[in-house]
């Protein structure tokens, strides 16, 4: 069954939404098949987004990811990245579509509540960050 990766932000998780967030997830039919609560160092959350090194955000977004507890989440389903980016809606909460998580949770483009991995090889290498064993 593909999978795919989703981490509920510390934006999200000082709101007290991760119920609400776990709730969606299931009505959407992803299977929770690990899950674990943490909090990244700012190192650890460089090397996650390490993609972004360059772009103007990456410090901004790397003390944000790692301001607070996280829940990270391996989801099940069929074409589970595509639509776990669906749920979550656009980058920017502003621009996220109603009834999307980032429209519903998000506060701005750094602080939208939740990630989702983007492509099959990104999918690997973000699971295997968190849930190595
Ligand atoms: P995603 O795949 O929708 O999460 O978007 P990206 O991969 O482009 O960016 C990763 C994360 O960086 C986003 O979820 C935001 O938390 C943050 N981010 C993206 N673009 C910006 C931006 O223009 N400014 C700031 N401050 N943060 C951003």
């Amino acid at each position: 069954m593909p999978k795919t990766l989703a981490i509920i932000k510390p934006d999200a998780v000082k709101k007290n939404v991760i119920g609400k967030i776990i709730t969606r997830i299931e009505d959407e039919g992803f299977k929770i098949a690990a899950m674990r609560q943490m909090r990244l160092s700012a190192d650890e959350a460089k090397a996650f987004y390490i993609v972004h090194k360059a772009k103007p955000f990456f410090q901004g977004l790397s003390a944000f990811m790692s301001s607070g507890p996280i829940v990270v989440l391996m989801l099940e389903r069929d074409d589970a990245i595509t639509r776990w980016r669906d749920v979550m809606g656009a980058t920017d909460p502003a621009k996220a579509a109603p009834g999307t998580l980032r429209h519903s949770f998000g506060f701005d483009i750094e602080r939208n509540a939740v990630h989702g991995s983007d492509a099959a090889e990104t999918a690997e290498w973000e699971l295997n960050f968190f849930f190595k064993s």
